[in-house]
């Protein structure tokens, strides 16, 4: 009998035994961290659609006694593959919510998407609307103030809004995504479809896309055109 993996089918849009074809291992020890690290890549088809679906896993645990290696879900990098950006400056929490995210679409739990959607959108606002922290040292003991108050994702959305750094459209994007995120956030009896968790997702994306690696990508484009004009 053929092995097979548990795997999103991104054509079927459901998770699928994906029929294994082949796999490839990568193990090793990071001596940094004093842990063993480790990479699968499974190979396979869906048994529905027979589309070629490839999937990672990675080693999450190692019993060095028993010899026992626990590894994660199966993440889907073809079709499909996760998305990435260029930009060196988006935070970490937004990139690990973007993940989050995706990873939760992959195994259905669209609600569970659209709160970590939410919440890398909210990351978005306080990276860009919140000062950078000051350098200044006072020489008298400073006088205890009340820690500033963190930017909430509706306010986030109007002030992106009002200093132009979103326009109107991504705008009503981001008020849908609050939306969903509110429903989503409360324990009311709700369901949220596939397809508007995608939706959302592929919002959120352009935001970010628009926000950080267009703007990055424009800045560089005119100090490049400046040196060719002076
Ligand atoms: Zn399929």
């Amino acid at each position: 009998m053929s092995n097979s993996f548990i795997i999103d089918c991104a054509l079927c849009k459901a998770k699928v035994a994906a029929i294994e074809t082949g796999r490839t291992v990568q193990k090793g020890f990071d001596d940094e961290i004093g842990e063993p690290y480790g990479y699968m890549i499974l190979v396979g088809n869906c048994p529905i659609c027979k589309h070629i679906l490839v999937g990672e896993m990675e080693l999450i645990d190692y019993d060095r006694y028993d010899n026992c290696e626990r590894w994660s879900d199966v993440v889907r990098v073809y079709p499909k593959p996760p998305k990435t950006f260029s930009s060196s400056r988006i935070p970490r929490v937004v990139k690990d919510s973007l993940n989050e995210a995706d990873r939760s679409l992959q195994s259905g739990a669209n609600i569970a998407a659209c709160v970590m959607l939410g919440r890398a959108l909210e990351a978005l606002c306080r990276d860009i609307l919140s000062p950078p922290a000051s350098t200044f040292i006072p020489v008298a003991p400073p006088i205890p103030a009340a820690p500033p108050k963190k930017i909430m994702l509706g306010e986030g959305i109007e002030k992106l809004k009002e200093k132009k750094i979103i326009d109107d459209r991504l705008y009503d994007w981001s008020q849908q995504l609050k939306a969903f995120r509110n429903l989503a956030a409360h324990p009311e009896d709700i369901s949220i479809s596939r397809e508007d968790a995608e939706d959302l997702q592929t919002f959120v994306y352009a935001i970010v896309e628009y926000v950080y690696d267009l703007t990055d990508r424009y800045e560089e484009f005119k100090s490049r055109v400046k040196t060719y004009t002076t």
